[in-house]
């Protein structure tokens, strides 16, 4: 079978699913438009499909990938912001009452951004020129990690870096006016999870104890 089918099939599968077993999900879904109530943004990884890994269904969330989930800071430069263009409009138009970042184990984004700091080659180093300066915005992460316990290394290091990457997205969401404002007003919760791809575990960041707590 060609690798290309493996797609076509599971069209057809969805198109079976979706339309001939429940032909007026999407009906009833253009007809009053899309209404998520989350809005998740999940790195770009392969194994960390967010629809898949919370199983839901059309309409139920609004997604934003990008390497290594990561939320940028607020900047008003008029230039191409990608995830921030994706949060505004899911905060603002679509009135989302949840946004949601999903960090996840062994996440090649966070891996490289440490290497880089650790003295090692940047990814696509020479001819690449996008992912070391977007994960660079990650170093706060990094720092973070080493504050708190300044012995780690290794996969423990990247672990804590990964962790504290959700954070740092949590810290930069609320840079953005609109986001600040829809929280202030009671509209919206900032919410960050850790999903560890290896165990099947999914943590949840707990703002009181400052601590990531395991979903049972
Ligand atoms: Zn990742």
């Amino acid at each position: 079978m060609a690798e290309i089918d493996i797609l076509l099939n599971g069209f057809r599968k969805f198109r079976e699913l979706y339309y001939q077993k429940s032909p007026n999900l999407y009906r009833d879904l253009i007809r009053h438009g899309q209404n998520p109530r989350f809005a998740v943004l999940a790195c770009s990884d392969a194994r960390v499909d967010p629809a898949i890994v919370l199983q839901t269904e059309p309409g139920d969330i609004f997604a934003v990938r990008n390497v290594a989930a990561l939320v940028p800071p607020f900047e008003e430069d008029g230039l191409y912001h990608g995830t921030s263009a994706a949060l505004e409009f899911a905060v603002r138009e679509l009135h989302v009452e949840h946004v949601i970042i999903i960090g996840h184990a062994h996440c090649g984004g966070v891996a490289a951004m440490i290497r880089k700091q650790e003295g090692g080659e940047d990814i696509g180093a020479g001819e690449g020129k996008f992912i070391g300066a977007w994960t660079d915005l990650l170093r706060g992460a990094h720092e973070r990690a080493l504050a708190d316990n300044p012995e780690l290394k290794g996969d423990a290091l990247l672990s804590a870096s990964e962790r504290q990457a959700v954070r740092l997205s949590l810290d930069n969401l609320s840079t953005f006016p609109f986001i600040r404002e829809a929280v202030a007003a009671g509209k919206l919760s900032l919410q960050g999870w850790y999903l560890n791809i290896f165990d099947g575990a999914l943590e949840i960041w707990d703002p009181d104890s400052e601590n990531f707590r395991q979903v049972s």
